[in-house]
């Protein structure tokens, strides 16, 4: 992927130039909900879809929700991108987008509850039924695909197994029978660039590492300028329509979190790799993408950006609930983090997904997925002593009887 080679999302997001209107070195927030238009005419135009650079009403665009999108696109090396109230709020109406009564999906079985849940219980109401497959094998994956499949959906690295998705490969199978590839890339921001290997849809939840604080919900669908445009569309798009709209005060603090990513990204993978080398050589069941003991190892390797790293998510097996639950209380008893779901935040948060995150998902299909009962899924913090919080884990790790 010559493409892929020179591709270097965080300098695409430096370089784009915003001023405010008054010159200030971020852009203006646009305080409006709804716009002037200096003719009759340009409105009318507008609604058709055909007056570029007007603004019509904020849940279509607004300035500081184009200035974050673009800085989203400029990341994925997308045309353009829309930004959402949250990341189901991108995720489901671009799957709906894609989908009539009775056509189907293929998707990855390890994914967000969230998404599982809409895909599993509420797109059947439409009449839109979903093939959850093994993503880490292409043929089961392209034999799930039937005349009537619309789309072809997982996440890069997967939640909360962390299983690594074959981008090339599934956009290969997705170019071969003409349906879209949609991944959803919230655990890899700047690891992965899924569009530069070939997806044709990429989608966050703007939440979790990208905005970094822990303070908002936000969502993103970068894509064709095409598609974009089509959830816009005042008359059938499910971005207009559904109305998941992100509001401008949060898109333009998310804009200046993001600017940070990098460095953030950076120390995350730099502390989760620490603290999974560690917890492996300790004889804990350790899975973490950047263990060569992971089966997606090399292909991450392989398909991601080296200097970002391998991410700050990682699972480890507690034995038990019981246990995991014991050790995650005297963790933050401890001040090491947070007993809390949601990731990429300053501090380490950590929850047992089997009871909260991916509750969603029935219990013998998490058996069969590999997502146990002591399963412990961690955010890896910004620790700036990683050390230090290795030593006092392991205390803790040992008093609980895991260690
Ligand atoms: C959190 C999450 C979502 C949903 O995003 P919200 O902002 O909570 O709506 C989707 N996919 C993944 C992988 C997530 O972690």
């Amino acid at each position: 992927m010559a493409n892929k080679k020179n591709f270097k999302p965080a300098n695409n997001i430096q370089d784009l130039q915003y001023f405010g209107e008054f010159g200030g070195v971020n852009p203006s927030i646009s305080d409006s909900s709804t716009y002037t238009f200096l003719s009759a005419k340009t409105m009318f135009d507008t609604f058709e879809g055909n007056a570029d650079g007007c603004y019509l009403y904020s849940r279509h665009s607004t300035p500081s929700n184009l200035y974050l999108g673009e800085a989203l696109a400029a990341m994925e090396g997308t045309e353009t991108a829309n930004v959402a109230a949250s990341g189901m709020g991108a995720i489901t109406p671009t799957l709906l987008q894609f989908c009539e009564a009775g056509d189907h999906i293929v998707s990855s079985r390890t994914i967000y509850g969230g998404t599982y849940a809409f895909l599993k219980n509420f797109a059947p109401r439409l009449n839109i039924q979903t093939s959850f497959v093994d993503i880490t094998k292409l043929d089961v994956v392209e034999a799930a695909i039937t005349p009537d499949t619309k789309v072809l959906f997982c996440e890069c690295v997967s939640n909360p197994l962390l299983e690594i998705a074959d981008i090339e490969g599934l956009a290969k199978i997705a170019k071969k029978h003409d349906i879209p590839l949609l991944v959803d890339n919230t655990f890899s921001p700047l690891s992965i660039s899924p569009a530069k290997l070939g997806a044709d849809v990429v989608m966050h939840s703007l939440t979790k590492f990208i905005n970094g604080a822990s303070d908002t919900m936000g969502g993103v669908v970068c894509g064709s300028q095409e598609l974009i445009d089509t959830l816009r569309n005042v008359n059938d798009g499910a971005c207009m329509l559904l109305g998941a709209s992100m509001d401008s005060l949060r898109a333009a603090s998310i804009l200046k979190n993001l600017r940070t990513l990098h460095i953030r990204m950076q120390q995350h993978s730099k502390n989760g790799l620490f603290l999974a080398q560690k917890f492996e050589a300790n004889g804990l069941r350790t899975v973490y993408p950047g263990l060569a003991s992971h089966p997606g190892h090399e292909l991450m390797k392989k398909q991601m950006n080296q200097q970002y790293g391998f991410g700050g998510m990682l699972t480890i097996d507690a034995g038990s609930l019981d246990k995991a639950n014991e050790l995650m209380e005297l963790m933050q008893e401890r001040n090491l983090g947070y007993l809390a779901v949601s990731l990429g935040f300053y501090k380490t948060l950590f929850s047992a997904p089997g009871s909260s995150t991916s509750s969603e998902i029935p219990e013998d299909e998490q058996v069969e997925m590999g997502l146990t009962d002591g399963l412990i899924r961690f955010s890896i913090g910004l620790d700036a002593d990683i050390e230090r919080t290795y030593a006092m884990m392991r205390e803790c790790m040992i008093e609980v009887g895991v260690l």
